[in-house]
């Protein structure tokens, strides 16, 4: 098949490589550019997977979903005695990212996505975009797609106005064995989404995929994400900061939080969690922390450009639909491509259903965490706290 015109993807993580995969599956000539130089540093968090999300694993790599994500029956709600207090049927599917990157990565190969590849800026005309990286080179394309994430330098160069906002929350995320958990712990976290409330926080666990992939009981991790909040300023940056001064964000990768933070942690989840939830966070011997934002923009095509995924909406992670999200912009892109023979025509039409979509997320879970972490009104399972991308029903 004679090539339907060059595309680069800036940004190799699951937004960008779904777009180059649907990109280069209607004839486009695809290129990656990521910034990271190894195969990835360690983001194996899991994730809710959502059935846009998993499309292109179930319909194009010929995937069985429960091969590659771990499932359970049943949102439950536990009190701090760890009775029950609210129980709904509702099958959830979860993974983790370095299980998805990898089949996404294994299925585009290497050839074409480029490590080490850090994009500062672009300029367009009506006939092509040329990308320019920190090197100093630079590429020519067609149509230049920016998945480079929440700090994307491309947004910025677009749409200078538009910034994240801090949601005065981070979330503290552990991942354990469920081999180091007693029998009792994991058949109680096991076979269900386990939520729990406290004032101004609350914490989710789920069972979620190995890191060799595995999704058998026994062989999976327990993922813990706990909302807590921390001040803007110097309460957060205090707990965003190293042992050696380093103040990251918006992720504090495992090993990097200061002991002091991790004690007080895992004090708190002692003093304030149900047991069997307190079990499974402070037994993560490595817990990593995650500032939660939220960032919408007024445009998403420029032209020849387009921003998908985190470089357009964040939202806060209460639907679990990032990644969701980030898929289904790259599947209505592949769609406009192939209905329209211009790429700005494309990239025009495709914009206002991705705006709605974006605009929608971050309106909901900026509800839902003002409910959890501010105001406690949300104390039960309803249709609106469900995880899921659009806003039509469970
Ligand atoms: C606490 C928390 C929990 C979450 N839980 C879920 C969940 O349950 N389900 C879910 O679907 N989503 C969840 N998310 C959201 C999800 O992680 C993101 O929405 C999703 O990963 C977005 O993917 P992306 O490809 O758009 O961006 P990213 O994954 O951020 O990827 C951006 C990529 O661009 C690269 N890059 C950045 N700058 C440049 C540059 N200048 N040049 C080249 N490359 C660059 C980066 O290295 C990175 O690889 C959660 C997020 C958080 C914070």
């Amino acid at each position: 098949m004679s090539s339907r015109g060059r595309v680069a993807v800036v940004g190799g993580s699951l937004g960008g490589l779904t777009a180059a995969l649907l990109l280069r599956d209607i004839g486009f000539d695809v290129t990656v550019y990521e910034r990271s130089v190894h195969a990835m540093e360690q983001r194996g968090a899991g994730l809710g997977f959502l059935p846009d999300a998993s499309r292109y694993f179930t319909e194009r790599c010929g995937v069985d979903i429960d091969a590659i994500s771990t499932s359970t029956p049943v949102i439950r709600y536990l009190d701090r005695d760890g009775s029950v207090s609210h129980e709904r049927d509702f099958r959830y599917h979860y993974s983790s990212w370095f299980t998805l990157y990898g089949i996404l990565r294994d299925r585009f190969g290497t050839e074409r996505y480029l490590t080490g590849q850090e994009a500062t800026g672009f300029d367009q005309d009506d006939d092509s975009v040329r990308v320019r990286f920190s090197d100093g080179s630079t590429v020519e394309a067609d149509l230049l797609v920016c998945a480079d994430g929440v700090q994307s330098v491309l947004r910025r160069q677009l749409l200078p106005d538009s910034v994240r906002s801090y949601s005065g929350y981070v979330a503290w995320r552990g991942m354990v064995p469920e081999s180091d958990l007693d029998a009792e712990v994991v058949a109680r976290l096991g076979d269900a989404i386990t939520y729990a409330f406290e004032a101004n926080s609350h914490i989710l666990v789920y069972p979620i995929p190995s890191p060799t992939g595995s999704v058998t009981p026994g062989e999976r991790l327990i993922n813990t994400v706990w909302y807590r909040n921390y001040r803007e300023g110097g309460d957060l940056d205090d707990l965003m900061t190293d042992a050696q001064g380093h103040r990251h964000d918006p992720t504090l990768p495992p090993g990097a939080a200061r002991p002091e933070h991790v004690a007080e942690m895992r004090a708190h989840a002692i003093a304030r969690l149900p047991a069997v939830v307190a079990e499974a966070v402070v037994r993560c011997e490595d817990p990593f922390v995650q500032a939660v934002y939220d960032l919408g923009v007024e445009r998403m095509a420029f032209g020849r450009a387009c921003l998908i995924g985190d470089a357009a909406f964040v939202m806060r992670p209460h639907a679990a639909a990032g990644t969701a999200k980030a898929a289904a912009n790259a599947w209505a892109l592949a769609d406009a491509l192939e209905r329209h023979a211009s790429i700005p025509d494309a990239l025009a039409a495709w914009e206002p259903e991705q705006l709605r979509i974006g605009r929608e997320l971050v309106a909901r879970t900026q509800r839902l965490g003002r409910a959890s972490q501010v105001d406690g009104t949300w104390t039960a399972p309803t249709d609106d706290t469900l995880f899921r991308l659009r806003d039509e029903g469970p």
